[in-house]
């Protein structure tokens, strides 16, 4: 596998009118080609806003501190995602060397433009494509992801087609330009279950043909089991774990990504009651000292908690965990 990407010191902070706040804390990763990372987290804990960063997609209140380092490596040499300010210059990124699919497809899809016509014309947009062979493209790409009569799908709106079609429908159109990155925002949460896992293998098998690198962004711990190589667990804004996706499910070190494996439902034995994490995530306005999850921690252990930011800390070559607890040797 090759470097596809390095995110260095994230910081992203927004303009509010309570103030400022920071959505994303001094997060850094790697990502290789063919490889799938999942980032997890409850809701609020800043796993979108991290994911449209890659693309400098956020809203003109963002502000990106200065240490913020985000390198695209592509065949022609690597681009530093920081640097891009011009729409013309982040074109080449959207939609081309980086593509980002939703969990609601409609709000990839014009409503009033077929399907057809909104793929030809992103094809155009990042390809040399003629108008015909980009026809022939997202026909065989639509036909790829496993919509039957594609050429009729083609020539349709969003709205004819039902839900799990429309998200494949969104695959295909993010894959057509054979992206380097995708980037997957919850893609299967609104999916009944077995378009689910349909639309997982998909995924995993697009990997593999494709080479490309995949953030798979969701809160279901499960999914990730299923389809991530890696996973990073982040909790307001800051990564909390990261690691091997088996390390981190079978050895969960820090006691939030403990918790978010202990709400998961046992088949096994479904009369044990699920065991959510108390509390809630506080808001970015109200960010606790220390470590952000000291608030909700049934193993936090006072004043070096509430004070101390917990460094990575290292659990095994392929697994890093960001807690007190750990460093004291007490985390297994
Ligand atoms: Fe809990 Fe302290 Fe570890 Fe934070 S650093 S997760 S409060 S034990």
């Amino acid at each position: 596998m090759s470097r596809l990407l390095d995110v260095e010191n994230l910081t992203l902070q927004f303009d509010t009118d309570e103030g400022r706040i920071t959505a994303v804390d001094n997060v850094s990763f790697t990502l290789e080609a063919g490889e799938v990372m999942g980032l997890v987290g409850e809701s609020g804990s800043g796993k979108s806003v991290t994911a449209k960063a890659l693309m400098k997609l956020n809203a003109s209140n963002a502000h990106y501190l200065d240490d913020t380092n985000i390198t695209l490596h592509l065949e022609d040499g690597p681009v530093d995602i920081m640097s891009l300010k011009s729409s013309r210059d982040l074109k080449v990124i959207r939609g081309g060397a980086i593509s980002m699919i939703f969990q609601e497809p409609m709000a990839s899809f014009a409503p009033a433009i077929t399907i057809g016509d909104q793929m030809v014309e992103q094809l155009q947009i990042h390809t040399d494509m003629n108008a015909k062979r980009a026809k022939e493209v997202s026909i065989e790409m639509l036909d790829r992801v496993g919509i039957s009569d594609a050429s009729t799908r083609f020539r349709q709106y969003a709205f004819e087609l039902s839900g799990g079609m429309r998200q494949r429908a969104m695959i295909a159109m993010a894959l057509s330009t054979k992206p380097k990155l995708l980037i997957a925002d919850e893609p299967t949460t609104a999916l009944d279950v077995t378009i689910q896992a349909q639309v997982i293998d998909l995924m995993k098998d697009l990997v593999s043909e494709f080479g490309m690198g995949i953030v798979f962004i969701t809160h279901d711990l499960g999914v990730i089991a299923q389809t991530a190589d890696k996973v990073a667990v982040m909790y307001l804004g800051r990564l909390v774990e990261q690691g091997a996706v088996r390390d981190v499910i079978r050895n969960p070190s820090h006691p939030y990504t403990k918790g978010l494996i202990a709400a998961l439902p046992s088949l096994d034995d479904l009369d044990q009651p699920l065991s959510p994490i108390p509390g809630d995530i506080p808001s970015p306005l109200e960010r606790p000292p220390g470590c952000v999850f000291n608030t909700r921690c049934s193993a936090n252990m006072g004043a070096i908690c509430s004070r101390d930011i917990p460094q990575f800390s290292t659990v095994s070559d392929t697994h890093q965990v960001a807690c007190h607890l750990f460093k004291q040797g007490d985390a297994t």
